[in-house]
């Protein structure tokens, strides 16, 4: 093909035996914070800890910041901020801001969770972000959160993960029974109202009281001698069903990795570690890994709070420059996935503009639906920018839109951004069945999402 004609690079196809070794390396690191932080909170702690192993310290609004300072603020335990001080001007060249999600879609516990019907304890449930019900029903499930008792104290739960753990399930209709279910479209196979969590089956039985002789009065006790709760601690409780699968290699070549959550740890993960490994000190740089996302990034810990306004802020005053300026002369990437082109479902992708599977990190100029409803539109300038920063590394990236037009659509945090006057593009790694319990990503574009986001702060 000519020299003036544009075509997508694979990355297995042009890598040489080191680059190889690289890209699987790097991989059996996200493999661990992948299996361990399945939940927001969770991915604030391993994130917090890796942080306090890489010099970083706590931040307390109004410290004295400095060129080489290195700092993370957990808010709340759901959303965490790693800050690394640059030695150029803030006033003049702002900071480099990486944003991701560490929230994924899931099932979470309702208040009043816990019934019995017809000798079995179910728990009922409301599920967390766009999920696909039917998806979640015969597979296992590991149960996650954390529960404030009367007293204020919290006990962490996390049971389902370990091999010898129970697992928790959403049942579905054998299909002898499923005539009629088989004859609903699929997003009604199931709905929000069926997706009751399977908890126990046998009664309570006292040494001389049978009148709470009850799979449920069985299942309290349970809870209360191993966790010191009531049902009224509930209440206060959050509580989430995630898939208990561990990720695993696809394929004989081992090319390509699943697990629940690449959306968007999947980001996350190239995101923190790309500040932890470049050594450039030039730019200040912020991450950002938010929670809510799924629900709208709304909330103290979503990407809406004016927390992010707040640091950046903070940053300014250090050094006496004008917030305003500051703001102005950031610019981010918004790290979040982007659906990957599969073959089996070619009807709702538009082969052009997808990002396709080990072609490198997938930039998406916009996201939004019908007509680019929604979306921050990133300018070509700031992508013109991006675009030398990565081909000044030699970093292999692709663009895609999200689907045929018209066909759907999403959105990303990059809107949020935007509208504190700072130049944001979405850029991030291509998923496979995305929002499903077990979503597959490349592990060569995990690997080209973080030498992209080292580009971007060196
Ligand atoms: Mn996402
Ligand atoms: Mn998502």
């Amino acid at each position: 093909m000519s020299e003036l004609a544009y075509k997508r690079t694979n990355v297995y196809e042009t890598a040489d035996k080191e680059k190889m070794e690289k890209i699987f390396a790097y991989a059996e690191g996200y493999r661990t914070f992948i299996d361990e932080a399945k939940t927001e909170r969770e991915a604030c702690v391993f994130v917090e800890e890796e942080a306090k192993k890489n010099g970083y310290k706590p931040f307390k609004f109004g410290m004295k910041l400095q060129a080489g300072d290195k700092v993370y603020y957990n808010n709340r335990g759901k959303n965490i901020f790693l800050i690394r001080v640059g030695n150029e001007d803030v006033g003049e060249y702002g900071v480099r801001v990486i944003a991701s999600h560490i929230d994924s879609p899931r099932v979470d516990l309702k208040q009043v969770p816990l019934y019995e019907a017809e000798g079995i304890a179910f728990a009922k449930t409301h599920y967390y972000g766009g999920i696909r019900k039917y998806q979640w029903a015969a597979i296992p499930l590991a149960l996650h959160g954390s529960v404030v008792k009367a007293d204020g104290s919290k006990v962490e739960v996390k049971i389902g993960e370990d091999e010898s753990d129970p697992v928790f399930y959403i049942s579905d209709l054998l299909p002898h029974l499923a005539a009629k279910q088989n004859a609903k479209p699929l997003g009604e196979g199931l709905g929000g109202e069926d997706l009751n969590i399977w908890l126990g089956n046998i009664p309570y039985v006292a040494a001389e009281d049978d009148k709470d002789k009850t799979v449920k009065e069985n299942l309290l006790h349970i809870l209360n001698e191993k966790y010191g709760i009531k049902e009224e601690d509930f209440l206060s409780a959050e509580l989430s069903l995630v898939p208990a699968f561990k990720a695993r290699d696809i394929g004989f070549d081992r090319a390509l990795m699943a697990a629940y959550g690449h959306d968007d740890r999947v980001c996350s993960y190239p995101a923190y570690t790309a500040l932890f490994d470049e050594t450039s000190e030039k730019h200040t740089v912020l991450v950002v890994l938010a929670d809510k996302e799924e629900i709208g990034s709304e909330g103290n810990t979503g990407m809406q709070s004016v927390l992010l306004n707040d640091l950046i802020d903070e940053i300014a005053r250090a050094f006496g420059a004008s917030p305003a300026a500051v703001r102005a002369n950031s610019k981010c990437l918004s790290a979040d996935v982007n659906a990957g082109y599969d073959p089996n479902f070619r009807d709702v992708c538009e082969p052009l503009n997808s990002t396709y599977l080990s072609c490198g990190a997938g930039l998406t100029k916009f996201t939004g639906s019908r007509g680019k409803g929604g979306s921050n539109d990133a300018s070509a300038e700031f992508v013109g920018e991006v675009r030398k920063m990565f081909s000044d590394e030699g970093v292999i990236w692709q663009t895609g839109e999200l689907g045929r037009v018209d066909m759907g659509g999403g959105g990303t945090v990059a809107k949020f951004i935007a509208k504190m006057n700072i130049d944001t593009v979405d850029i991030g790694v291509p998923v496979i069945s995305m929002h499903s319990p077990y979503e597959v990503i490349s592990k060569a574009d995990l690997y080209e999402a973080y030498r992209a986001f080292r580009a971007f702060i060196k």
